[in-house]
């Protein structure tokens, strides 16, 4: 059985082939600046081929890519794609698990798009191009929110009038639910339990922190959008919303326009003047830049608060788990995070951390809780997803 999983963006399409037999990368590439002007990268065997090419629109970009994967005779027929899985992000309250893509279900994600403008009409773009290119393989959705739907009230709502909630559905969804389904799949094979109490820190250019207890999300920092929760990249986190008509008066911006500076020019960017990059941070760190010193310093702040409220939450956790571009490869960010945890008595080992990208327990052996990186496949839980629902659903 072979599966494609695919993200697509606005102007872009990411995508992964699977043969689901031993859940091997056939090939993997991005079709980026689409409508644009168009540039593709396609990854196998181990060779990478770029190419600038006029990129119209989604449905253009999914041609080219079928084409080029019978012409490098990675498939012989596009009939062997059995299903094709698309990472969506806003589910709503009403998907709490991946399904197979119906009229309806298309409907349901136009209707949320209200919740997330910029990612779920990209998202449609995606199974429109796939459909129109693949009619016969079998299209499911898998969203980032589903993993969050088991959260209780306490956690979800917001202390605002109760009425938000019923008239308008504000509440708390979360994202980046299926990486911390993987992270919470991959430690229940790695500890060999089905009753762990995790928190899964997935710390990319965007991230949050999820409470997982006996395999279910039961709260998380992400909030009604991506916007809430730790300091990222580019986008600050949580903050005072008294801030936002206060600036807007300032600056004579509108909401949309300070939302815009909260997504796009807050978190490391905004603090530290220099780059979003923790990479760039570091750099600037060590050439004696303030500015990238403190943007370091309240980043690792605002994850180590979370993760003492989970930690509190669970009442004691089993295991503390990195992933994603900073988690799996930041050794600086996460010394400094564990080191702020000591109070609860959790303890690195500071030779085991000097990895990048690697799964593995990087506490000590007299730690109160497991520390491990985890690098995160969402693409492998799409295409498992989707292999499930093709056999069964
Ligand atoms: P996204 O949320 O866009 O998927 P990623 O998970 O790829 O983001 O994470 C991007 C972040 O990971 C960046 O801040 C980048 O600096 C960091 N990162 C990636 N590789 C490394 C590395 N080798 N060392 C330190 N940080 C890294």
């Amino acid at each position: 059985m072979k599966i494609m999983s695919i993200n697509a963006g606005s102007s872009s399409l990411k995508f992964q082939l699977f043969d689901m037999q031993d859940e091997k990368v056939l090939v993997s590439g991005l079709f980026e600046r689409i409508g644009i002007d168009g540039r593709y990268t396609i990854k196998y065997n181990g060779e990478k081929i770029t190419e600038n090419i006029e990129l119209n629109d989604h449905t253009q970009a999914v041609n080219i890519l079928l084409e080029k994967l019978i012409a490098l005779n990675i498939i012989s027929s596009l009939d062997e794609i059995d299903g094709v899985g698309h990472r969506i992000v806003q589910g709503g309250d009403k998907y709490s698990k991946s399904v197979l893509i119906t009229d309806e279900v298309i409907q349901d994600i136009e209707s949320f798009k209200d919740l997330a403008p910029l990612h779920n009409p990209a998202g449609l773009l995606g199974i429109h191009a796939l459909k129109e290119n693949l009619p016969n393989a079998k299209m499911v959705a898998v969203f980032d929110t589903a993993f969050h739907q088991t959260m209780p009230k306490a956690s979800y709502l917001y202390p605002v009038p109760y009425s938000w909630y019923e008239d308008y559905k504000i509440r708390k969804y979360g994202f980046h639910g299926t990486s911390h389904r993987y992270i919470a799949e991959k430690m229940k094979e790695v500890l060999g339990r089905d009753d762990l109490k995790i928190i899964s820190c997935h710390i990319g250019n965007g991230g949050s922190i999820t409470a997982i207890k006996d395999g279910k999300s039961i709260d998380t920092t992400m909030g009604f959008t991506p916007l809430a929760g730790i300091m990222m990249g580019t986008r600050s986190g949580d903050i005072d919303p008294s801030i936002i008509p206060y600036v807007m008066e300032k600056e004579g911006k509108n909401a949309g326009e300070i939302i815009d500076d909260l997504n796009k020019k807050s978190g490391l960017l905004g603090i530290s003047e220099v780059s979003p990059d923790s990479r760039d941070i570091e750099q600037g760190i060590s050439e004696g830049n303030w500015k990238c010193a403190l943007a370091e310093e309240m980043y690792v702040k605002r994850v180590v608060k979370y993760i003492a409220e989970y930690y509190v939450l669970l009442d004691k956790a089993d295991v503390i788990v990195f992933t994603a571009g900073i988690g799996e490869n930041g050794i600086n960010v996460r010394k400094e995070i564990v080191e702020n945890l000591s109070a609860l008595g959790i303890k690195l080992d500071y030779e085991a951390n000097d990895v990048r990208g690697e799964l593995r327990k990087i506490s000590t052996d007299d730690s109160s809780t497991l520390v491990y990186i985890v690098p995160t496949d969402e693409e492998l839980m799409i295409a498992r997803d989707t292999l499930e629902l093709v056999q069964n659903g």
